[in-house]
């Protein structure tokens, strides 16, 4: 008998930040249980187009730059006008600035709230109101951070931003579960993406994370599709309010 639990097919995910790093994977995941995917970027997507059509499904690409508020209403449209409502929306669009607190700019600190708080915020309210219009189930999957749980170093803007997401997670959940609508967060460990790549090159940083990972690797954008599958799928039915660490033993040390 075939497992439907993990199946998308038929389903549209929004994802943004998709032209790279853990957000291709995500996409790479779900259009490989038949998702059809709305890709968000800045640039066009140019390689996870090319991957995701070759998986079979459609991929609409739209253009948005997160720094503002501003593009979040045509991304609905857009998506309704090709696929009607999305079924799935992954916040996974953010940055990250470091220097020293004593240091850090309040340009670093509004710059990475936007992306990573404010816009996330007002796309998942978009995305919940035109479910609840439709009366549809919809699945929301923030992508979080180690930074939810613990404190981090020279990322301040990072951290308030992962560690408020964790709680806006919760409180997303709280209010909209009863409409259909499962609000999650994925909370990756340390990831060989762009984002970490500064942490790559300084030696010293690299070999303390390493050493303090139980899996003893960084892990790869593929480690979150099964993640992002699951919290996409009717698996996660029951699951609310919830941050899933995927973070090869990091937070159980
Ligand atoms: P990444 O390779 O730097 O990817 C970040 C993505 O966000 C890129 O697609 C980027 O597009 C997009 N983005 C940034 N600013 C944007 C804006 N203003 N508008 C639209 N898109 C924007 O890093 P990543 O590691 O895959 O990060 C993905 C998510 O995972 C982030 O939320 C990050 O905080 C989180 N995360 C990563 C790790 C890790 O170890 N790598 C750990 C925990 C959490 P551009 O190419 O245009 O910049």
């Amino acid at each position: 008998m075939k497992n439907t639990l993990f199946d998308l097919s038929g389903k549209t995910a929004i994802i943004t930040g998709c032209n790279t790093g853990l957000g291709q994977g995500m996409a790479l995941g779900l259009a490989e249980a038949g998702c059809n995917i709305v890709g968000v970027n800045r640039r066009p997507p140019e390689e996870t187009q090319r991957q995701v059509e070759a998986l079979g499904v459609q991929f609409l690409a739209i253009e948005a730059d997160l720094g503002s508020t501003a593009p979040i209403a045509e991304i609905l449209q857009k998506t309704e006008e090709q696929f009607g409502t999305a079924d799935i929306l992954v916040n996974n669009a953010g940055i990250i600035r470091r220097a020293d607190a004593l240091a850090f700019t309040e340009q670093d600190w509004d710059d990475v709230l936007d992306v990573n708080l404010k816009s996330l915020f007002f796309l998942s309210q978009a995305f919940a109101r035109a479910c609840i219009n439709k009366q549809r189930q919809g699945k929301i999957i923030n992508i979080a951070s180690m930074l939810s749980f613990q404190g981090g170093i020279r990322v301040p803007s990072y951290t308030a931003s992962k560690s408020g997401l964790l709680g806006l997670t919760r409180l997303m959940a709280n209010e909209w579960a009863s409409q259909g609508i499962n609000v999650n967060a994925i909370a990756p460990g340390y990831m060989a993406t762009n984002n970490t790549e500064a942490l790559r090159n300084d030696p010293e940083r690299s070999k303390e994370i390493l050493n303090r990972i139980p899996a003893g690797h960084w892990g790869t954008p593929e480690d979150i599709a099964g993640a992002a599958i699951f919290l996409a799928s009717s698996a996660s039915n029951y699951v609310h309010g919830h941050t899933l660490a995927v973070d090869g033993g990091w937070l159980a040390r």
